[in-house]
């Protein structure tokens, strides 16, 4: 059953809605200038960060080298549960868990872990709905909400291992070693938020969850003064680029946000970051039957990434409720990804994991926000 049916319209919370300050909102010494400020001495903060990301637990209880009289207003005030798991939905034999969250304003996100042999990877939502109306994905059908803070995107990735590390996902206990902004929301229209969440998720344990900058991606509809900013800030983090098509004139409206920064523009910009860090830049194109996926269009996109630090990350698309558009037919996919290939650009088909729950990255249901599905 489609998560839409079962959930509640939720209104939208005012545009004041904040959510509570949190830890993993704060740098180090923020978090110790915190703890002195509620009349504790400062190392119950890096006492409290080591429970939180090395132990990856919030509740009080487990806290016993915390003065007990101390324990509740410490945790009350740094460690606020912001989110709560509304449903979970497992498929791949356990491989793959979707989760609904609900946050202290009523707004909901999601979140997709996905176990692969060898790596688990976490895909984060970085807003309560988006505001870039790309009309073939789930989330753009309903606008923004409010961007998430740092620690409420932290927190999606902290429940993911704390379940692995618990055994509760199959194939024993694990920890997580990748993470992926590409759930709901578009992470660098939230830049300082994302980056903060960047920050507490590659730091080092205990300040952190000490998972590798190298295994976070960051996806965009390229917005392109906040990839040149992000090139800036020597954080060898993956660049995905949301292209979809090689074109203006199509992409206009596969990805509306391109009328202001074009296809040149945030190619440009891409290429601008594969250079300052080194990296690879993903080019993610949905495959849309008869929209984008003609062998003229691969050949054009060839012309555009050839000679570029890129790699194709063909998704077939997966078609929202009472879409009009689908996913290419496989033959018209192997042709698209061949004329790639034989142009020498490193191109990949990405696997469909979490289709039953509507949990592909990018696919997140606006289901728990009540949008109506179908
Ligand atoms: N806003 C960011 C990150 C979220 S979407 C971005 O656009 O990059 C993550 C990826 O999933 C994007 O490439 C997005 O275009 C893609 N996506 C969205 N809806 C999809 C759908 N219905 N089928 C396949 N991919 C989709």
């Amino acid at each position: 059953m489609p998560l839409s049916s079962s959930m509640p319209v939720t209104a939208r919370p005012p545009a004041s809605a904040r959510p509570p300050l949190h830890l993993a909102d704060l740098e180090p010494g923020e978090r110790r200038a915190a703890a002195e400020h509620l009349g504790q001495q400062g190392f119950r903060a890096d006492q409290l960060a080591r429970h939180y990301f090395a132990r990856l637990t919030d509740d009080p209880g487990d806290m016993t080298d915390v003065p007990a009289d101390a324990r509740d207003a410490l945790a009350a005030a740094l460690l606020p549960r912001l989110l709560t798991a509304e449903q979970q939905l497992g498929c791949d034999q356990g491989q793959t868990r979707k989760t609904l969250w609900r946050a202290l304003d009523g707004s909901y996100v999601e979140s997709v872990l996905m176990r692969y042999p060898g790596r688990v990877t976490m895909c984060v939502s970085s807003q309560a709905g988006c505001g870039m109306a790309c009309p073939f994905c789930a989330t753009g059908q309903a606008g923004l909400t409010r961007n998430l803070s740092a620690a409420e995107i932290v927190a999606q990735v902290v429940a993911g291992a704390r379940a692995l590390a618990r055994g509760e996902i199959a194939g024993g206990p694990g920890r997580v070693s990748n993470v992926v902004f590409m759930g709901m929301g578009e992470p660098l229209a939230n830049y300082s938020r994302v980056l903060a969440a960047v920050r507490r998720i590659t730091d080092p344990v205990p300040d952190g969850l000490g998972i590798s900058r190298r295994a976070v991606t960051i996806s965009t509809v390229g917005l392109v003064p906040a990839i040149g900013r992000l090139s800036g800030e020597g954080l060898p983090v993956r660049l995905a680029v949301s292209l979809h098509a090689p074109d203006d004139a199509l992409r206009d409206q596969l990805v509306p946000v391109n009328k202001r920064w074009p296809v040149a523009r945030v190619l440009d910009a891409a290429w601008g970051y594969a250079e300052a860090t080194g990296r690879r830049v993903s080019v993610e194109y949905a495959l849309i039957r008869g929209v984008n996926d003609q062998a003229w269009r691969a050949d054009a996109l060839a012309d555009l990434l050839a000679g570029h630090l890129a790699h194709v990350n063909l998704i077939p698309l997966n078609p929202t409720p009472g879409s009009k558009w689908t996913a290419s037919e496989p033959g018209v996919m192997r042709e698209f990804e061949g004329r790639l290939a034989v142009r020498g650009i490193p191109v990949t088909v990405r696997d469909t994991r979490g289709r039953q729950i509507d949990g592909a990255c990018g696919q997140l249901a606006a289901a728990g926000r009540g949008v109506k599905a179908g």
